[in-house]
This record gives C-alpha cells, structure tokens and sequence, in this order.
C-alpha cells in the first residue's frame, strides 16, 4: 500500500510552496489508491506558534486536500504530533548509543565556536563536527566512559550524535532528480537528539516515516540536502530494505526567475502567498502578521488547486483545467520536473477567471453576489442576481466583481466620465437619446434587451445616425462609465422605469 505523508511545521502561515507539496503528495496517494497522512512536526520549541496547527488543517480543508491518518483522524500509527512522541524518538537514539553508530557530546556552545574558529582560521571552508574534529571535542569517544557517566548523572547538558563514517558512498535514487551520490565526508555527526530531550528534524522524520510505513517522501527540494544523511540513518536503524522512495519537488522562483520564491518578497511584490488568511504571529519577528490570503482575495479553491498541480507538473497534453479528480487520474511523479518554476500569479487569475465562467449563474448569485448585496443592505431578487451573473461573469477575474464593476446596477450615477462626456457626448447623440428614452417610454412595461435593441435601430435609422457614433455616449447616460458589459442586458436589468429615468437625468 502507498502510504505518504504531509509533514509541516507549525512555525506559523503556511506557504504556497507547502500546499503544494501537500497536493502532490495527496495527487499520488489518491492515484495509487494509498493512504494520505497529515503528521505535525512540531519538536523546535523556539518556533512553534499557537494555532498554526488548525491554521494548517483548515487550509487543507479549503483546498480539498483530504487526510486519512493524523491529528484528527487518529490512525494505527498515532499520536500523530511529534512531540507526543518523544519516549519513541529516544528509544532509538538510544539504540543507535548501544549499537556504537551514535555518541554523546558535552560540547558548550563556547567550545563548538573555538572549534569553527580554529578550523576557519585553519582555512577550512566547511568547519565540521566530524570523524575527524570530533576527536579534540569532549564526547563520549574521547572521554573515559566513567567520566561519560558522571557527567549524564550530574545533570550536565548533553546532545547525541550521529557516528558518520569517514570515507563512505551514501547514494539515493530520487524520483525526480535520479541518481543523487554524496561522500560521507560531506555529511556532519548531526546531532540526533537535543539537550532538551526532543530529537531533531532529522530523527525524528526517519523514525516516523519508517513507524508510520512511509513508501514515499514527496518534498520541497530543500531537502535533499538532508536526504543523504537520512539514507544513512535508515542505514543504521536497520531499515534500508523498506526505506521510501525520495521525491525532491522543484523549487518555486520569483516572477523573474531570478531565485528562491520566499514570502516576504511575494508580499511585497504585491500578492498574497498564504492560501488564507493568517493573524498570527511571525516566529522571526515576534509580530502579529495579518496577511491578506488567496480566499480573502477572491480565489476559488478549485483555481487555486489547479493552478499549483502545473507549478512543476504538467499532464504533457494541451488540456490545461483539471478538477481534483482529474488530477488525480493525470497525475505521475514522472512528469513533475527538476527546474524550478516561476511562480506567476497572472496565470491563478487565468485558472480563476476560467473556473468563475464555469459556474452557473444560480451559483454565483447565490454564493457570491446576494451575499455581498445583503451585507450592504441592497435588495436584489435571486433572478436579477443571477442575470448580473451571466452578464459579468465572462468580464471578471474575482467574484468580489460581480458587484464592484456595476455598482451603477443599483447606484443611479452621480457624476460622468469626464474624458467620455469631452469625446462622445456630441448633439447628434443628446438627439438620438432624446427620441430614444420617448420611444421606450412609449413601450408596454416589461423592457426584454430585444425589445431595447430594436427600438433604439428604429430611431437611428429614423435620425439616419450609424449606432457607433451614439454608443458610448448611451451607456454613460446609463451607467456614467464608457464600458462594460451588453449595455441592452443593463437595460433590461434595470427596467423600463428606471432606464428612462436616467436617460432624462443625463439629458438634463
Ligand atoms: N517538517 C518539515 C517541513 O516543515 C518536513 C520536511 C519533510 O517533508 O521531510 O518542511
């Protein structure tokens, strides 16, 4: 069975890089017919943030990202919070200690300074704890063990390390990148276990993945840096015959290409990157963050999923909107590729736009417009708001719009776009208005755009004006602004009524 899992950190908003590495790694178990885990990795102390835990779950859940096993939905391999499992974690540090492939370090911070000092000044250009320094620190492969044990009865702080042999190949096969070898002479003694008592990251994640029978780790490519330590770490636990398979997404660039997408300059560059709204409080900077979201921004979820599935995947066909389920269907780690993608937000408007004209007009009215109208008191039946819709839904990027590019729906105009009123407001056309608002009031009182269309060609052909010329100075008459959608549709919208009343208004 495929078993993967989505593994933050609740240090705070959720970035849209992590979504998508939550979608690719739902896409996968969903296709394979496996299991989706939501695991919390929450052993840093210093950076935990209240309610970035929920913040993370309702994200998923606005997304459509379901989870099979975790926090929430227990599971076989609970608890399913790093920190509630900290007995786990030392066990097998410990065992690692016993087996010799581990140690411990009584290592102030002061000491492991000197020590990064000496070997810079020594021009070594990656000062590392190794196979090689570790033997002028003060452990427990240099000190006797008697003193070793002293020194843990005493209370006195300690870490343990990982043993990294001196002169090994640790190789992985990566889905994505293929073929990564590094020499264990690059790789530190990580420290497996804090002097706090909480393993680190990298502890952690290989003793859960392995417990919780991971087949597949899909993540940021940030981390494959880390990925040769921890093949080693399943080596030494004894697990590399069920180690999962390794998958390094592409990194997310800025709009330019030009480096690392990171959430301080997408929020300067002016969209939001948190897939919702956050209030919370920035771990770096101690601050409250309130930071608009894609929700709050008007973003349908189902824009929003599809548009991050094509950041560093594509189904290798023209069809570009997908629905969970066919992405589900199209989706293999194959066609996610290894160049980092730019992160353009033009194209999530495109994949919103696209997915707002899907919509029936019920539903925009119902979901989107009514709402909007209620909250600012405007009447407004659910036929009119639905006939909004479909005039204006092929005109807008968010739903917010349907209300804000028409205000003049329900909003006589007050004032006229000067620039048009200079430009097309010409006798020709005052005359053809004024024989046009007679004509309509001389109708039966229900206005049908037909109905508006072909008298207004009765009076031009009567006045012998080309349509062209009166145009846009009719739609400001009605609306006050030189564009927008059908403006026969506006007529019928607003009504006999109240067409001719502000026809005669512009007129005065
Ligand atoms: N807790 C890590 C993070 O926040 C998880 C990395 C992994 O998936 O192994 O990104």
């Amino acid at each position: 069975e495929v078993r993967v899992r989505f593994a933050p950190s609740p240090t705070g908003a959720l970035h849209i890089g992590g979504v998508r590495t939550a979608l690719y790694n739902y896409l996968l178990a969903k296709k394979l017919g496996g299991k989706m885990l939501l695991r919390i990795e929450d052993t840093d102390q210093n950076r935990f943030v209240p309610g970035a835990e929920e913040y993370i779950i309702e994200s998923l859940k606005w997304v459509g990202i379901g989870i099979d096993e975790g926090i929430e939905q227990g599971g076989p391999h609970a608890p399913y919070r790093q920190s509630e499992r900290k007995d786990i974690y030392r066990e097998h540090a410990l065992r690692l200690l016993n087996e010799g492939k581990a140690y411990y370090a009584f290592d102030t911070p002061e000491e492991l300074e000197a020590m990064r000092e000496r070997l810079k000044a020594a021009k070594v250009d990656n000062p590392q704890y190794n196979s090689i320094t570790r033997l002028q620190m003060k452990n427990s492969l240099t000190l006797p063990e008697a003193e070793v044990n002293e020194r843990i009865n005493a209370g006195e702080p300690y870490v343990i390390r990982l043993k990294v042999p001196r002169k090994e190949e640790v190789r992985l096969n990566d889905l994505i990148r293929g073929w990564v070898m590094v020499h264990s002479s690059t790789i530190d003694d990580k420290v497996l276990m804090k002097s706090d008592g909480m393993p680190t990251y990298h502890l952690a994640n290989v003793v859960d993945d392995h417990l919780m029978e991971i087949t597949h780790v899909i993540r940021g490519e940030e981390w494959l840096p880390s990925a040769p330590l921890h093949v080693l770490l399943y080596r030494f636990l004894g697990w590399e015959d069920t180690m999962p398979q390794f998958a390094h997404l592409p990194l997310l660039l800025k709009p330019d290409g030009n480096g690392k997408l990171s959430k301080r300059e997408a929020d300067t560059l002016g969209f939001p990157i948190f897939p919702l709204n956050w209030n919370g409080i920035d771990h770096k900077t101690g601050e409250q963050v309130f930071s608009q979201g894609y929700r709050e921004a008007g973003y349908l979820p189902e824009a929003l999923i599809n548009f991050l599935a094509f950041l560093g995947w594509n189904p290798g066909t023209q069809q570009e909107l997908f629905t969970m389920n066919e992405l589900v269907e199209a989706f293999t780690i194959e066609k996610v590729g290894k160049a980092g993608v730019k992160f353009d937000i033009n194209k999530a408007k495109w994949y919103n736009q696209q997915y707002i004209r899907i919509k029936t007009d019920e539903e925009l009215a119902t979901n989107y417009l009514l709402p909007i109208l209620k909250e600012k008191n405007i009447d407004c039946s659910p036929e009119k708001a639905a006939k909004i819709s479909s005039i204006m839904k092929e005109r807008i990027t968010f739903p917010s719009e349907l209300w804000s590019e028409v205000t003049y729906l329900f909003d006589r105009p007050e004032s006229y776009d000067e620039t048009v009123v200079q430009a097309k407001w010409t006798s020709e056309a005052v005359r053809v208005i004024a024989d046009f608002k007679q004509a309509l009031q001389g109708l039966s009182s229900i206005l049908k755009a037909d109905t508006a269309k072909d008298t207004l060609h009765t009076v031009l052909e009567k006045q012998g004006v080309k349509i062209g010329k009166v145009m846009q100075a009719l739609r400001l008459a009605i609306t006050g602004v030189g564009a927008g959608p059908d403006l026969m549709q506006i007529m019928e919208i607003l009504g006999k009524e109240e067409t001719t009343t502000r026809l005669g208004n512009a007129l005065d």
